[in-house]
């Protein structure tokens, strides 16, 4: 069971020029629903780099760097974005 929360952790979202190739360490690469791009913003998509969170779900798009991995929001699936 996290015991760990705080509301701070909801305000330190990085969103980092380009796709990182390492993270800090504890933390984690996110991207949300717009189907994956190479660059911040393109077509609207965004990736950040935030604490782990229960709310968030392995994602294997293909997208990013292999050796760190990334999340999505839970609830939300690269695969159905039409
Ligand atoms: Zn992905």
């Amino acid at each position: 069971m996290p015991n760990d929360e705080t509301p701070g952790q909801f305000f330190g979202l990085d969103y980092p020029r380009k796709i990182p190739r390492a993270l800090p360490p504890g933390k984690v690469l996110v991207h949300n629903g717009v189907t994956p791009a190479r660059r911040q913003g393109e077509r609207g998509f965004r990736f950040w780099i935030q604490d782990p969170h229960d709310g968030l779900e392995t994602c294997e798009c293909g997208w990013g760097p292999e050796a760190v991995g990334h999340y999505i929001p839970g609830g939300l699936k690269w695969n159905d974005i039409t």
